[in-house]
């Protein structure tokens, strides 16, 4: 085995300066200004203007509901100063990151704000009182912070019941002495009654509703239920408030693309490319790592500077929509850290520089995670630190 040994008059760091300085003396300090540097040609795009279209939708969905726009996890990955100036038509704003609520408060939002998983620490009830957020309280242990916090002010409150997804919640047999020792606490104001669905989006809910109902029954109070699977799907489950969040997005609850055909919501976010090189390859050869893809017949091949250290899904299977110059075609073979390959058999007239559709109006989020088993909600929430991002005025 062989084994590096540096000069030993030398340190490590002094061993490297040696080394660069042996091939040029020295860089200069900034080569370019950053803005000048060339990029690789992936970006994603954020288009405001389709939240607040979607936002009208679930409006007219549930014309009687308060509208608490999600968007927790920087706004399903699309940045929430970004998308901010969309939120104007929402009633409230929910989310789950007590830094996320600061920055909301610090962009000027004056109407109320919810905190989805309440408070994890005593100084946390105190600043969700400073900032006036409403906190959800699922267990005995976060009333006990609420009733012992010192607060200025009346903290409204989002008192949960698990009525079957088995996460947070009070169970519907404790949930009335729940409700009754926290309208004993005195600066505890409105408390709103919630629970939360495990299946709205693949048929039945009645089974949850029924029994939300029931152990809520005679309680005053409002009431907050649905998910974005509820809005599109359950209107007996609107009642006085709704938390839509990935159909903000324009992303599917069902994770499939043509649940959603009729509603009319658009896409948030753009993920889009460049073809980098193309590749002539024989019916018998293979395509990408583990050599997973045999074409069967001679095929022109694309190589896109798009891989999963963007957030491309890695599993996403050969047969996977993209769209190359606006025409629909397919990934083949594996997808790899900074690339991708596609069939080009649909546009030859592809060349490098063609621009890529990853995913966005065209090909629908939803298609590339179902490709991928997985959902649409990750592959938003994954778009890599590394891609660069604009926000694009018209849809
Ligand atoms: C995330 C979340 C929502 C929104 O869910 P979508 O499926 O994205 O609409 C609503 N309520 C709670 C409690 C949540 O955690």
């Amino acid at each position: 085995m062989t084994k590096l040994i540096y000069p030993d008059t030398l340190s490590i760091s002094q061993t490297i300066v040696h080394a660069r300085s042996s091939t040029r003396k020295s860089w200069p300090k900034q080569i370019l200004p950053r803005q000048n540097r060339m990029p690789r040609p992936i970006s994603a795009s954020i288009i405001p203007a389709a939240v607040s279209h979607n936002i009208d939708i679930v409006r007219k969905l549930a014309p009687r509901s308060h509208v608490w726009s999600v968007v927790k996890t920087n706004a399903y990955g699309h940045g929430i100063e970004r998308i901010y100036p969309a939120l104007a038509g929402a009633d409230g704003i929910a989310l789950l990151d007590m830094d996320e609520a600061v920055r909301i408060r610090e962009l000027g939002w004056k109407k109320p704000i919810l905190l989805l998983e309440g408070v994890f620490k005593a100084e946390d009830v105190e600043l969700a009182g400073r900032l006036g957020l409403n906190v959800t309280i699922h267990c005995e242990e976060q009333l006990a912070l609420v009733r012992e916090a010192k607060l200025d002010s009346r903290i409204d409150v989002h008192l949960k019941m698990n009525s079957g997804m088995n996460r947070l919640g009070f169970t519907p047999d404790a949930f009335r002495s729940a409700w009754e020792s926290a309208r004993a606490v005195a600066s505890i104001g409105d408390i709103t009654l919630m629970t939360h669905f495990a299946n709205a989006d693949e048929g039945d809910v009645s089974w949850q509703l029924d029994c939300f109902d029931a152990a809520t029954h005679g309680i005053p109070g409002q009431r907050s239920v649905a998910n974005s699977a509820g809005v599109l799907w359950h209107k007996d489950a609107h009642r006085d408030s709704v938390r839509p969040g990935i159909i903000l997005y324009g992303a599917s609850p069902s994770g499939l693309a043509h649940h959603m055909a009729d509603f009319g919501l658009r896409a948030s976010m753009r993920l889009e490319s460049e073809i980098i090189g193309i590749q002539n390859v024989g019916a018998e050869d293979t395509i990408g790592y583990g050599r997973t893809f045999t074409p069967g017949q001679p095929i022109r091949i694309g190589v896109v500077a798009c891989g999963y250290a963007d957030g491309y899904p890695r599993h996403a299977a050969s047969g996977t929509p993209i769209a190359v110059d606006g025409v629909l075609t397919r990934v083949v073979g594996r997808v790899s850290m900074d690339m991708l390959t596609v069939d080009l058999t649909p546009c030859p007239a592809a060349r490098i520089g063609s621009r890529v559709g990853l995913w966005g109006d065209q090909v629908k989020i939803d298609d590339v995670a179902a490709a991928s088993g997985t959902i649409g909600y990750e592959l938003m929430c994954a778009l890599a630190r590394r891609v660069p991002v604009k926000t694009v005025e018209t849809a």
